[in-house]
């Protein structure tokens, strides 16, 4: 008994010395990132599970904070591992997506800053927890827990300023994010490189498809269109070494041959850019998002988290 005490007031005092949101930099950023995402767990664990005897579930999650939770994005894993106990997931969850995070007037795909660090700060203090995909995708068809309040933060087309921009802002929040990297742009001017990509998912970020050239896909021959999906997912497990299990469509154009080709390629989910929330109910393969842009105003973007169907 006296055990089960100690090990509970150690899990509540990592658990407090995390979710504190800002001051979260320490030198020892891969362990922070560790423990950040298992946080997300261990909330769960006493939100659902609170009954049970912790003692498993605690071994569990202290064995896995030493390998970052996102670090299994390989779909074997993502079939294979077994989950914890906890509540099903199957109510949706917010995903915002954003492009570039910097000042630039009258553009609205570029995020202005202050106004991201604000949109952060707001939901650090509201008490939401950042997911990833992967984790989302777990919980949605596999019954893995979540955290209270949870969401995802995306980026699509791999600006270079969601490294130099985003990244710094949303590592002192404990947030992680999901780049949907056009694999063409890899290296070009203004956008993410290899080793930054490489350094962004050892810090527990995601890099997932949107395709080779940023094509409206239902528009391209079959041919053109297998190859967009299948080289880019090819390049980027290749050069990263982790599998691509996710898509977002660029423009958010697809179609039922796409939707098709998505499937045959072997993406788990795929990410639109229609309006609201990612449902578990939803076809896997046309999940919603909020979109984010400039000047959208902080009661706008509170306003799309209040409500799956804003
Ligand atoms: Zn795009």
């Amino acid at each position: 008994m006296v055990n089960k005490i100690v090990r509970i007031l150690i899990v509540f005092s990592l658990v407090l010395g995390i979710n504190g949101c800002k001051g979260l930099e320490t030198s020892s950023q891969s362990t922070v990132e560790a423990l950040t995402s298992n946080t997300s767990r261990l909330g769960s664990i006493y939100q659902t599970d609170s009954d049970q005897e912790s003692k498993p579930a605690f071994e569990s999650v202290l064995k896995e904070s030493r390998e970052p939770w996102n670090k299994s994005s390989n779909s074997q894993d993502l079939r294979d591992l077994p989950d914890l106990p906890g509540l099903l997931i199957r109510q949706p969850i917010p995903i915002l997506y954003y492009h570039s995070v910097m000042l630039e007037a009258e553009n609205e795909v570029r995020m202005p800053p202050d106004q991201f660090e604000a949109q952060m700060d707001f939901l650090c203090d509201n008490g939401y927890q950042s997911i990833t995909l992967n984790q989302l995708y777990r919980a949605f068809y596999q019954g893995a827990s979540l955290p209270p309040k949870p969401f995802v933060i995306t980026f699509d087309d791999g600006y270079l300023d969601n490294y130099t921009t985003a990244f710094p802002i949303l590592r002192r929040y404990g947030f992680t994010a999901t780049v949907f990297m056009v694999s063409s742009y890899i290296g070009g001017e203004d956008f993410l490189s290899w080793p930054q990509l490489k350094e962004l998912v050892a810090s527990g970020w995601e890099i997932e498809g949107h395709t080779d050239t940023h094509p409206y896909l239902s528009k391209i021959d079959e041919i053109t269109l297998l190859h967009e999906l299948k080289s880019s997912k090819e390049l980027l497990e290749l050069g990263l070494g982790k599998t691509v299990d996710f898509l977002a469509y660029p423009y958010g154009d697809f179609d039922s041959a796409v939707l098709q080709a998505v499937r045959d390629t072997g993406y788990l989910m795929a990410f639109t850019t229609e309006r609201g929330w990612a449902n578990p109910n939803s076809d896997a393969r046309q999940i919603q998002r909020i979109y984010c842009y400039a000047n959208m105003g902080q009661n706008e973007f509170s306003r799309r988290l209040q409500n799956w169907n804003y």
